[in-house]
This record gives C-alpha cells, sequence and structure tokens, in this order.
C-alpha cells in the first residue's frame, strides 16, 4: 500500500459513517477502490437520495456532483476531488439557448416537452423542470422517451443526439420520425426550413469519446476475433450500434460481461464505451474469457482528472476544515433547484425510485 492509498484508508477510518465516497464507473481502479459506492448514474443518482453520512464525496465530474447536492440532505455537504472535471457534452446545452429553443418550438402552440440526459448543468436541468419535462439516464431513456412521446406533441431531446436516436429506434422510431435540429448561438437556423412537427427532436449535441468509436472499429475487431459478441454504450452512433449484438447502459455493459465469463467461458467481447471502465471489466473477468475495447484510447480526460491524491486532498480538507479556494463543497444556485430537483425526481418516480 503506497502512502497515499495509507493515508486515504485512515481517515475513511477516522470519518467512519460520516464519510460517504461515491464513484462513477469510468474512474480509475486506484480511485475506485476507496469508493463506497460505485455507479452509473442513474445508480449514484438513486443512492445519493438515502445516504446518511455528513460529507458524501463524489469523484466523477461536476454534473454529478451537482445531482448529489441537490438530492442531499439538510447539512449534508457534497465535495468534488476535482471541481474542474466537466463533461464536454453536459456544456453542449446552455440553459439560455435551450429556452429560445423550447420557445420557438412552442411557439405554433403544440405542445413540446424537454427530456434531458443527465448528462447536463443545474441550470439545464432547472429549463426542463420548468417546461413540465424530466431527466433520464442512458439506463432509464427508453422508460423516459416512452413517457414523454405520450406526454406532448413533440419532444425535445438534449443533448446527446445519438442516445435520442438510438432510444427512439428502440420504440419503434425511424428517420423520418426525428429531426436534429440546425441552431446557432442565437436559436434555431431558418425554423420555418425545419421540420418542427416531429415527434422527436434533437439537440445537436453528443460526447466526443463514445463518438471516437467508429463502424469500422466493430468491422476489424471482428475480423480479427471471429465469433466474438460486440456490445456498445448507446451513446455511440446509431451505425455503430446498428452493428452491435447488443446495446445499454453501463450496468447492461456490467452485466453483459458477467453474463458472458458464467455462460461462455473462454470467448470474447468486445465492448464500445470509456476504457477504463472496459480494462476494469477485463481484469475482473480474465480468467473466464477475453474482454476487449473497441476502438482506442476512448478515455473521458475530464473523468481522468480525478486523481487518488486528489481524493486524499479532499478528505484531507475535511478533516482539518481548511479548504483551497474553489474546492469547497458544491455550492448550487438556488433559484435552480426547485425546477431541477422536480425534473430528477420525475425520473426517480417514473423508474421506481
Ligand atoms: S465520457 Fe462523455 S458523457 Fe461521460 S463524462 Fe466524459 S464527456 Fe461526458
Amino acid at each position: 500500500m503506497n502512502d497515499i492509498t495509507a493515508a486515504i484508508t485512515a481517515i475513511r477510518k477516522e470519518l467512519g459513517p460520516r464519510l460517504c465516497i461515491m464513484g462513477h464507473h469510468y474512474q480509475h481502479d486506484t480511485v475506485i477502490r476507496h469508493c463506497d459506492i460505485t455507479g452509473d448514474s442513474l445508480e449514484l443518482a438513486r443512492q445519493a437520495a438515502g445516504i446518511a453520512a455528513d460529507h458524501i464525496v463524489f469523484c466523477g465530474v461536476y454534473f454529478m456532483g451537482e445531482s448529489a447536492a441537490l438530492l442531499a440532505k439538510a447539512g449534508q455537504r457534497v465535495y468534488l476531488p476535482e471541481p474542474d472535471a466537466d463533461c464536454m457534452m453536459a456544456l453542449m446545452a446552455q440553459p439560455r439557448l435551450a429556452c429560445t429553443v423550447l420557445e420557438t418550438l412552442r411557439a405554433g402552440g403544440r405542445k413540446v416537452i424537454p427530456l434531458a440526459y443527465v448528462n447536463t448543468t443545474l441550470a439545464l436541468k432547472a429549463v426542463v423542470g420548468e417546461y413540465g419535462g424530466a431527466v433520464c439516464t442512458s439506463a432509464n431513456a427508453r422508460i423516459m422517451l416512452r413517457w414523454a412521446l405520450q406526454e406532448a406533441d413533440s419532444v425535445l431531446f438534449l443533448p446527446d443526439k445519438h442516445l435520442g436516436r438510438n432510444t427512439g429506434r428502440q420504440l419503434g422510431l425511424t428517420p423520418d420520425d426525428w429531426h436534429i435540429l440546425r441552431c446557432n448561438g442565437r436559436g434555431l437556423i431558418e425554423p420555418e426550413k425545419q421540420p418542427l412537427d416531429r415527434p422527436l427532436l434533437l439537440w445537436p449535441g453528443c460526447c466526443a469519446i463514445h463518438a471516437k468509436l467508429k463502424t469500422g472499429d466493430v468491422q476489424a475487431m471482428r475480423s480479427a476475433w471471429p465469433g466474438c459478441r460486440v456490445v456498445a454504450h448507446p451513446e455511440c452512433h446509431p451505425d455503430l450500434i446498428e452493428l452491435c449484438d447488443g446495446s445499454g447502459s453501463t450496468s447492461f455493459l456490467i452485466g453483459e460481461a458477467a453474463r458472458i465469463a458464467q455462460e461462455s467461458p473462454g470467448s470474447t467481447l468486445i465492448v464500445g464505451t470509456e476504457e477504463n471502465l472496459v480494462q476494469r471489466l477485463a481484469q475482473r473477468h480474465a480468467a473466464a474469457c477475453h474482454i476487449l475495447p473497441l476502438g482506442h484510447n476512448a478515455v473521458c480526460p475530464h473523468m481522468a482528472k480525478v486523481t487518488e491524491a486528489k481524493l486524499l486532498d479532499t478528505l484531507s480538507s475535511i478533516v482539518s476544515g481548511q479548504f483551497a479556494p474553489g474546492t469547497g463543497p458544491v455550492q448550487l444556485e438556488e433559484a435552480h433547484c426547485p425546477p431541477a430537483r422536480q425534473s430528477l425526481l420525475r425520473m426517480l418516480d417514473i423508474c421506481g425510485r
């Protein structure tokens, strides 16, 4: 055990149940090994609401810490070991622009509600709550999109156009049923020339990390590993997902790895998602099967900003009560909290807590 690992272990022991460390699956193993709870966005959001600890340290990107702080109880504090770790996709949906677009879409009297992936800022979640919409994750996107389509004439899905289309397809929608909005910084470009009456309107954002994975990678792996099974996260391009044997949330991919290890020992599973998770699955099931990443270097640089050393800094600050500027508890914009909370709780209510 190195010095940093030993120091973290000692502080965890000292704080006991007053501390809870949460970690997203995309975190590095050196961080994950200290976490009390690991999960994908949905699992962590669900668990955050039930935690009793005074101090919640969230090893993930900023929007995850915001969601945990939003669901935290009075007196609980949420800390991020690296407050500059941001989700690039979340930053693609600016709240003011989303408001402008929603107003344009509703101008003709049509009922349009927003459905936002959890990978969005607090301010964007607040817009979603104000316009009667909800949040979703990749694990429950199908349930939430079905709900939203029943509630409105059109659904504005944001920010991930890939997840939106992949989910729409699962519900039987075709390319004629959706439209990727053309926007600039001021709003919709020539709205009269866009098919805005389609049921599924997609914000033009995506995850740059999953977008690195290409259809050619699937073909290359199938040639190199005949008989392999290929699964990928629905943040990947729909053309890639079409070539896969299965697709689903991070939890689905973890379950697939466990299933293949148990049911098909010696076989090969190719997993298309963030590489830290794939490498962890490969190690976990190394004795039973081969698990390989699809593509190369699909590592989220922002998730990677959280390190074991930064986790120790945060824990030391909690113990001493002394925080360097910008590293204290997550502070939320008070005005955004009620509508943002509403959009998150709507998801938890619809999907069962
Ligand atoms: S992998 Fe993509 S969606 Fe996930 S945190 Fe990184 S940029 Fe955001």
